[in-house]
């Protein structure tokens, strides 16, 4: 945390942010968590009507408030998010129509001269959480979104996580419950695959009705939450984060939460010898403590970095 004391004193300035999502962008101007100074939305289209929306926005409130310094755009992937990259800035292949190959960061330089930084929409919320939600303080955590999709950040040892192009923690392969689940699953490439058989789509495919419609006490819920504690226990023998924070319209479920720590407790089955999971399961998997603004907060803290770093 003293890093960002140390570093340029930053007070003040003003600077955007982008959450793009697969249905809808939501743009913000502010200075931080408490001074968010204007916001708009509008539904993804195409990459040339969206992204010019987004710059007409980022226009109009510098007419208003003063200059932006920076802009973090924290995006749907897959990307790339590699600087050195022939396609950084660049969406990669999609099953979403238009957006293949489109160089989504190009059209925002192309518009502003000053410091972007691009990454996915889960590590941009796991910034977020660690600037001013509940992964304050700490080295080593996982953001995992369950909504329509699921994704995953990763912090590790004080920075995100991108390694060759960055994580894909909804793709891992969970056991296939085929006695009490014999639905195949969503997934594109993989079927069923974690985000094949627990992803928003894939409950409202299984079941025929959408999640929030399914009463509290439905089996969709026990098999939900032993997908997702399958994946948050992967998570925790490879990557060993301090903390796990589950946001998404699944994830957020107040029903679900408890179901998935008792049943990640059950399946780490005491192998992991910290505290923090034998006896206090609470603190390790938790709601985002930013609630559904950590990706807009998220996109201004990779601005902020990126001014900080430039
Ligand atoms: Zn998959």
């Amino acid at each position: 945390m003293a890093a960002n004391t140390e570093m340029k004193n930053n007070d003040n300035c003003l600077y955007g942010g982008i959450e793009g999502g697969g249905t809808k962008f939501v743009c913000a101007v502010g200075t931080g968590l408490d001074s968010i100074h204007a916001e708009a939305r509008f539904p993804t289209t195409t990459p040339q009507e969206t992204m010019f929306q987004a710059v007409d926005f980022f226009k109009q409130q510098e007419d208003d408030l003063g200059k932006i310094v920076s802009i973090g755009f924290a995006c749907f992937g897959p990307l790339d998010p590699n600087p050195a990259s022939p396609t950084y800035g660049h969406i990669l292949p999609t099953p979403k129509p238009h957006w293949t190959g489109a160089n989504v960061v190009g059209m925002l330089r192309s518009a502003f001269d000053i410091p972007i930084n691009f990454d996915t929409d889960v590590n941009g919320a796991a910034l977020g959480e660690w600037r001013w939600g509940k992964a304050q303080g700490l080295q080593t955590f996982i953001y995992l979104t369950v909504g329509t999709g699921i994704g995953g950040g990763a912090y590790v040892e004080g920075k995100l996580l991108h390694g060759l192009i960055h994580p894909e923690m909804g793709h891992i392969a969970v056991k296939h419950d085929f006695e009490n689940d014999p639905f195949e699953g969503v997934c594109p490439f993989h079927g069923d695959c974690f985000e094949g058989l627990a992803s928003g789509v894939a409950i409202e495919k299984r079941w025929g009705v959408r999640g929030g419609m399914l009463s509290k006490d439905h089996i969709a819920w026990e098999l939900e939450a032993d997908y997702i504690a399958q994946a948050l226990a992967s998570y925790s023998f490879m990557l060993s984060p301090q903390r796990i924070i589950v946001g998404g319209g699944v994830g957020s479920l107040p029903y679900l939460l408890p179901k998935v720590r008792q049943r990640t407790k059950e399946l780490i089955n005491g192998y992991i010898q910290s505290p923090v999971i034998l006896k206090n399961i609470e603190s390790y998997i938790v709601s985002p403590g930013l609630g559904n603004r950590s990706g807009m907060l998220g996109a201004i803290a990779l601005a902020e970095q990126a001014f900080q770093q430039s």
